[in-house]
């Protein structure tokens, strides 16, 4: 294996509950297991997030890891976020990842303007939309008109993934693509209680995110250790440099083993087979991946007004974006993000698909970061502590047609090496672990057709 993000820990750790026999080891470039989740102490909460900081509960593998791993879960707060168009306006009722289920709750908010709440409430009456382009954009635009795409979905999606969502897979959204594939209108299918319609997200039972108590990092690194209990090794600070052909089998850098599994992002796979698997190394070398910021702030208590009581953040449409694309209000967001001595988290993103902020010194993210949240929720706050993650190529940008580019790499790869993570079939933790049981039946498949 290489990589200990959670792509490499949870592939070797299935790796070994398929087949105690086989012997795994993991390399990893950093000292420390985790990649893009990272969480360290801050404010005096032991393990506040840098990056992610919660997963997908109703897509069951993340939870399923973690529990088999007896971490003890936790849910964000059942309070609602809101979008940002010259104020906070509460997200309206019914959407699903943006997309309007019922006309009503887009008539009472004011995010939409008359005529694109009127170009929205007419969909039933467009005629079916062509799935081809594979464009969250071209999709919600022909259907709902271009403001909803642009203040809710694009806000929603766009935020989750720092993506420009005309440029995103439809495919890779699939909530939204089964809606597109299966139905001709997303407003009568929600009005006649079709499956799948929008506004039925939040009704199921359960939540919908779950995170560690101790932070995400808790996550991968219980995933490693588990590795380490059950016979691999995990060698730290170990950046692998090439996978060559050896025999019937492979040499990473200096050792030889029987099959190969990058789980490292798709740029850095790409050096490391460029001698090896020239077509598949030029092919991981166009994947693209956008960057961000992330800024944690503890503010003092008296710099938080009552009337941003009760939500759990903001989004902020691309129109409206200055630096800043999403605020999440940590200490609202999650019961047991109180600062030890008072005070309220918040967490600040920067940059995406588009928006590139990595050139921006610390100096510079901190005062824009400060100026938005002056403009947006009219405070000015002097924090009590300040912590900036830079995140380059945070994520994968899945452009249309994307699965076409992954079956490509697949086929490019000799028998032997293969390529999981966020780079291919899903970037959230749950898809990375779900994709990490795919690698592994198809590596034991292949270990058994050899023994
Ligand atoms: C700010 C932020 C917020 C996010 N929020 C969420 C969220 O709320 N929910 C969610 O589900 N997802 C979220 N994500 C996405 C999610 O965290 C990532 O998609 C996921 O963690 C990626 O895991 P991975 O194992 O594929 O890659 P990585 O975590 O990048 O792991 C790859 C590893 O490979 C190592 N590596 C690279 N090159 C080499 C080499 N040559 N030799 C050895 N090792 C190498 C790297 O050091 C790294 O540790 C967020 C991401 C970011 C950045």
């Amino acid at each position: 294996m290489i990589g200990g993000g959670i792509a490499g820990t949870a592939t070797a750790l299935e790796l070994q509950r398929a087949n105690a026999a086989i012997e795994v080891t993991l390399f990893e470039r950093a000292t420390h297991v985790g990649g893009r989740i990272a969480s360290s102490p801050f404010a005096g909460i032991s393990g506040l997030d840098a990056g992610a900081d919660a997963f997908l509960a109703r897509v069951p593998e993340a939870v399923a890891l973690a529990e088999s791993l007896d971490l003890d879960l936790v849910s964000p707060e059942p309070v609602g976020a809101a979008i940002w168009r010259n104020g906070l306006h509460p997200i309206p009722e019914g959407l699903l990842l943006g997309l309007p289920g019922r006309p009503w709750p887009l008539v009472r908010s004011p995010l939409l303007s008359w005529r694109g709440t009127v170009r929205a409430a007419i969909e039933p009456l467009v005629p079916r939309t062509s799935i081809a382009p594979d464009s969250v954009g071209a999709y919600v635009r022909a259907r709902f008109g271009d403001e909803v795409h642009e203040v809710l979905v694009d806000s929603l999606v766009g935020s989750i993934y720092a993506a420009d969502t005309d440029r995103f897979s439809l495919a890779e959204v699939p909530q939204l693509h089964q809606l597109a594939n299966t139905r001709r209108s997303v407003l009568l299918a929600s009005r006649f209680g079709t499956a799948g319609r929008p506004g039925t997200a939040t009704a199921t039972a359960g939540p919908i995110f779950a995170a560690p108590r101790g932070g995400m990092a808790d996550l991968v690194t219980a995933t490693a250790d588990a590795v380490v209990t059950g016979g691999g090794e995990v060698r730290l600070g170990r950046s692998i440099q090439q996978v060559a052909a050896d025999g019937s089998g492979w040499r990473v850098d200096d050792e030889r083993f029987d099959a190969v599994i990058l789980a490292s992002p798709p740029q850095a796979s790409a050096s490391m087979l460029v001698d090896t698997a020239p077509d598949a190394s030029a092919l991981l070398a166009r994947a693209e991946a956008a960057d961000v910021v992330m800024v944690v702030l503890h503010i003092p208590r008296s710099a938080w007004p009552e009337r941003l009581h009760g939500l759990s953040g903001y989004l902020i449409p691309k129109s409206e974006q200055r630096t800043l694309t999403a605020v999440s209000f940590g200490s609202q967001k999650w019961a047991h993000w109180q600062p030890a001595g008072g005070g309220v988290i918040l967490r600040a993103s920067l940059g995406r698909d588009g928006a590139p902020v990595s050139h921006l010194d610390n100096d510079t993210v901190l005062a824009r970061t400060l100026d938005d949240l002056a403009h947006q929720l009219g405070i000015d706050p002097t924090p009590l502590d300040v912590r900036i993650t830079r995140w380059p190529g945070a994520f994968a940008q899945y452009r249309p047609h994307h699965q076409r580019w992954v079956e490509a790499v697949e086929a490019a790869l000799p028998a032997g090496i293969g390529v999981t993570g966020a780079g291919y079939r899903g970037i959230g933790i749950p898809a990375c672990v779900r994709d990490a049981k795919r690698m592994v039946n198809r590596t034991v498949q292949s270990f058994e057709a050899l023994s």
